[in-house]
């Protein structure tokens, strides 16, 4: 690196406006188009950049390098964590199923939103079956009972008092339940749901604008790659090109008891439970956060990251993708995409997806968050 060599400065106004915008697009894993059309707005905007939506709704953004010797991917995910419909009781109260794995707790007294097939929107609140203190507050009272699939329920902001009436609205099993985000900036603080893995994406956006607002290029071809199913586990399973050599992966970094991590600095992850990940790209990720004096630390997950998984899955079809001979992303095409584009059709092509993933070098989850930006959240 030249010695006169300066980071590109960070244009925090747009990392704001477009974490925002993020935030209040729902985009729940399984329902991401509104998302996903969003990044594709965005990426386009920057310039520079060749913007492809994968039939499964991944979008990958290719960026020229002044080399292609070892190309990169960086990629970040635009699903979130959500609900569906699974039953209407008899009381006219909705059960869920989630979307994603969270804890009860976290969504009580959360504000949602149902949308029905007509995309006819509802509003509701998230609350235990027996909510009211006066009634049940001591011994077997609301404060012992587990939150849990079956103690939670969505009450409509209707009057409905049974699964008739319920169903007389338009609402069905399968609807969508989108959580409120209620994004709120303090100062340099964001306190919303959902920051996993938007504020990343949102960083993701605001680097690449850096660069190019400075006259760059990557050092090596890039792809900016924006995961839909990563909530469910197979987020990197598919877009990413086939001859990548190291795919950087940005994601929540928590921070806990055992851990060195804190909420100001980015965060390397060393390990998940399926072993460590790449030690010369962490090896030189920590050598450029020190040469830039970029606050960093280091966590391990406790348990298997999605997308590390999927990048696993990617690279174990890789010999049966050389084997086809086929270039990467063939069922990719170009901007502007389609809207209204079938889930269910696109289901069927993930498989054959998988095959096109090469990442030979994995990473996760260095945070770009700025100082003092990221309150964890779901
Ligand atoms: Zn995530």
């Amino acid at each position: 690196m030249r010695d006169d060599f300066m980071l590109p400065s960070l244009d925090l106004e747009y990392l704001k406006t477009t974490l925002t915008q993020l935030l209040l697009t729902p985009s729940p894993v399984g329902d991401t188009e509104r998302g996903s059309d969003l990044c594709v707005e965005l990426l386009c905007a920057l310039g520079d950049l060749h913007v492809e939506t994968t039939r499964k709704g991944v979008v990958v953004a290719r960026w020229k390098g002044t080399k292609n010797d070892v190309p990169r991917a960086v990629t970040a995910h635009i699903d979130t964590l959500g609900a569906l419909v699974k039953g209407i009781k008899e009381t006219g109260r909705l059960s869920l199923s989630q979307l994603g794995n969270y804890s009860w707790n976290a969504v009580e007294n959360e504000g949602v939103t149902v949308i029905n097939q007509d995309g006819k929107s509802f509003r509701g609140l998230i609350q235990i079956s027996n909510p009211s203190h006066h009634l049940y507050s001591s011994g077997e009272g609301n404060n012992e009972v587990p939150r849990s699939q079956k103690t939670m329920e969505v009450r409509l902001d209707e009057r409905v008092s049974s699964a008739e009436e319920v169903q007389k609205l338009g609402i069905e099993v399968g609807d969508f339940v989108y959580l409120d985000p209620r994004p709120e900036w303090n100062g340099g603080f964001i306190r919303s749901r959902h920051l996993d893995d938007k504020a990343l994406v949102a960083c993701l956006l605001t680097a690449a604008k850096a660069i190019i607002d400075a006259g760059l290029v990557p050092a090596q071809n890039t792809a900016l790659h924006i995961a839909n199913y990563e909530e469910v586990g197979h987020g990197g399973a598919s877009g990413i090109p086939r001859e990548t050599e190291q795919v950087l992966a940005l994601d929540v970094a928590p921070t806990g008891m055992g851990q060195n991590g804190d909420e100001f600095s980015c965060t390397l992850a060393i390990a998940d439970s399926d072993g460590p990940y790449d030690a010369g790209m962490r090896r030189r990720l920590r050598e450029l956060a020190k040469e830039h004096q970029i606050a960093q630390t280091r966590y391990f997950s406790r348990i298997l990251l999605g997308r590390r998984r999927a990048l696993e899955s990617g690279r174990r079809y890789a010999s049966r993708a050389h084997r086809a001979g086929r270039r990467w992303h063939p069922f990719a095409r170009a901007h502007p995409p389609r809207r209204a584009r079938s889930h269910h059709a696109n289901d069927r092509r993930v498989a054959s997806q998988r095959k096109l993933n090469i990442p030979k070098k994995t990473v996760f989850a260095p945070q770009f968050r700025e100082n003092g930006f990221c309150e964890a959240s779901l």
